[in-house]
């Protein structure tokens, strides 16, 4: 069962990403996200091959890296397996099979241990839901909900600082309907390396492009929209300065049409996916900290979870699957946990 405080199936796509980028991260040294990314992508890939249709949810159409923030002038990386993907598509395709049931409109507000049960509960105390076993995968919702557990389970021994920081960080995408046909100036493909851009989706009836995003910690109060258009605008010219120079114009025209929301991200900025105490079957457990790579990442850490769970082979060597570990934090560092 998913409990979600959305009012409706999220995947009627109002207010869900209306379109991602799903691409392999890069580093020097390899380090461990970008092999983890590496295998998520070509997960999600696989499911999207499975479950949408192609060029109207999703499209395998690579993406080109750009290297424009670094030093110096590095060669731009085309990634072959690399798309984009409209990812409340993917979730109403997994909500559609069988054996789930979806609980919209209710917002969980604590958790509380009755025998073997867990249940989920409103802010009025009324019982949402019952399991014999929970997942917090509701990214920024997940810590106050931990914290509510402090004052009632302090038996189950979880401590927030056994897990590693999280914080928020808040995002704007910018997007516009193209009239008529495409501008020349607009890459066939995606294009990322200073935000992104991606150029032409099926959307409304039409055809859309999708300019981001910008980056600011949730601490700090939020910019207006049309600082965070600007602030889009400026990577956008350094990325594809001929594009910036034609979007420039609709920019100051607006309103362009704006999505945001917080990422959850943690220092390191991996996910964490696992259980929440040490224990021979746990039943409270986390998916959760995607960061800006919920494509990526997001369907690796189901199959991770479900192979724990299921005793089965890790979907990744078990180095990386332990980068992933919920208890990571400071705490857990010096408990060896
Ligand atoms: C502007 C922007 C652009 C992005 N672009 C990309 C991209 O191109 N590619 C990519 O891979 N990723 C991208 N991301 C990141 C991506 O959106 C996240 O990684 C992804 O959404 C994480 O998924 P999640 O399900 O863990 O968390 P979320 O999508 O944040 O979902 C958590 C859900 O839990 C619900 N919730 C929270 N608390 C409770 C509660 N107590 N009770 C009930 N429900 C609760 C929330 O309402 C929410 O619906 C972008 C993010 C932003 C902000």
């Amino acid at each position: 069962m998913q409990v979600l405080d959305q009012a409706s199936e999220p995947a009627t796509g109002a207010s869900g990403l209306p379109v991602g980028l799903l691409a392999p991260h890069v580093s020097a040294d390899d380090c461990t996200l970008s092999r983890l990314s590496r295998s998520g992508v070509r997960l999600t890939l696989h499911q999207a091959r499975s479950l949408l249709r192609q060029g109207q949810d999703w499209d395998a159409t690579g993406t080109l890296q750009r290297q424009v923030d670094g030093p110096t002038n590095l060669p731009d990386i085309w990634h072959k397996e690399a798309a984009w993907l409209k990812p409340t598509q993917l979730v109403r395709a997994w909500l559609a099979q069988p054996g789930i049931t979806f609980q919209g409109g209710a917002r969980v507000s604590a958790l509380r241990q009755i025998g073997d049960q867990w249940e989920l509960l409103d802010a009025l105390g009324h019982v949402l839901a019952r399991a014999d076993r929970v997942v917090l995968a509701n990214a920024n919702g997940a810590m106050p909900l931990l914290e509510t557990l402090q004052t009632t389970l302090p038996a189950l021994g979880i401590r927030a600082n056994q897990l590693p920081a999280m914080h928020g960080v808040r995002g704007q995408l910018s997007w516009a309907m193209h009239q008529g046909p495409p501008d020349a100036a607009f890459p066939p493909f995606p294009v990322n390396g200073a935000g992104s851009v991606i150029p032409v989706v099926p959307f409304e009836g039409g055809a859309a492009w999708f300019v981001g995003s910008s980056f600011q910690p949730d601490s700090r109060p939020p910019s207006p929209d049309e600082k965070n258009h600007a602030a889009n605008l400026g990577r956008l010219h350094k990325l594809i300065p001929a594009l910036g120079q034609v979007l420039a114009k609709q920019f100051a025209a607006g309103p362009l049409n704006t999505w945001k929301n917080t990422r959850c991200v943690t220092a390191d900025r991996l996910p964490m996916v696992g259980p929440l105490y040490q224990a021979d079957q746990p039943s409270l457990w986390i998916c959760a900290s995607m960061g800006s790579r919920g494509l990526s990442f997001s369907v690796l850490c189901a199959e991770l979870l479900a192979a724990r769970w299921g005793a089965e082979p890790l979907p990744v060597d078990a180095g990386l699957a332990h980068a992933l570990k919920a208890l990571r934090g400071v705490a857990a560092a010096t408990e060896n946990i």
